[in-house]
């Protein structure tokens, strides 16, 4: 059965060093791809040099809002040059946070514009990081949607219903990660019974927060992506088979690599 992990942070100190026990753990889930993802240029680089080196491994390259203040004009060119890349598949993360406070918002706003702008032009999808500030996101998001569409994925999601549906409405993408494995997640399961089953995607965002029943396991890894996709299976009332065909459909048809 075929899983794709759409977010893991394989260029990660926890995970590096693990790199080749992760990947085999991956191919022992029956995953047949990885998305790493950047949050600086070095940690791009790092993603799409995996991306070179490991078939099943795919490279999205950008600023994480956290890292947006000490970021320079530098940077941006170097993203903008790696974004060229044919084993980059996405631009991200990018976004909004306003729970740290490591970066002013309108400077998180600046970047995360210049990363929607990147995404029309190289046509790869945006994967977008939304902590406590669904509402930014939201006008930010369709102040630059073209025709009414945004090419892009809510990763992580664990936002409210109607913050998801005007995503949906743009054509994007819901991303899962494990937080909609945790006991007291009832509301976002049912979220996530109501996404299309053609925009669902699931995710680990290794190495950070690992599902039930490895919660608090450290660190998180990209096969672990079977307990969300298990979750969403039963919410849903469909196979675990079903849930793996889909959203690695999905995940291949939003990174492009069905024309490949
Ligand atoms: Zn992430």
């Amino acid at each position: 059965m075929p899983l794709f992990d759409t977010h893991a942070h394989l260029e990660d100190e926890q995970l590096a060093p693990l790199l080749e026990d992760v990947l085999s753990n991956a191919r022992q889930a029956e995953l047949v791809g990885i998305t790493a993802i950047g949050t600086t240029v070095q940690s791009s680089r790092d993603c799409l040099a995996l991306a070179s080196k490991h078939s099943m491994v795919w490279a999205a390259v950008g600023i994480h809002p956290n890292h947006c203040k000490e970021s320079t004009e530098e940077d941006w060119s170097a993203i903008q040059h790696l974004a060229s890349d044919p084993e980059v598949v996405a631009i991200g993360e990018t976004g909004l946070d306003r729970h740290w406070d490591y970066c002013p918002i309108e400077i998180q706003k600046t970047w995360f514009a210049r990363h929607i702008e990147l995404s029309f032009e190289t046509q790869k999808p945006l994967v977008i990081h939304m902590r406590d500030c669904e509402s930014d996101i939201l006008s930010m998001l369709e102040a630059h949607q073209r025709n009414g569409q945004i090419l892009g994925i809510m990763h992580s999601f664990a936002g409210q219903w109607e913050t998801a549906r005007r995503c949906l409405e743009m054509g994007m993408y819901i991303s899962f990660a494990g937080m909609v494995t945790f006991k007291k997640s009832d509301e976002l399961r049912e979220i996530s019974k109501r996404i299309p089953a053609d925009r669902i995607l699931v995710e680990t965002d290794s190495p950070y927060l690992s599902p039930h029943p490895h919660r608090g396991t450290r660190p998180n890894q990209p096969c672990m992506v079977e307990h969300t996709a298990r979750c969403i299976a039963e919410s849903r009332g469909i196979s675990f088979q079903e849930v793996g065909e889909t959203t690695t459909a999905n995940a291949q048809r939003v990174f492009g690599l069905l024309t490949q």
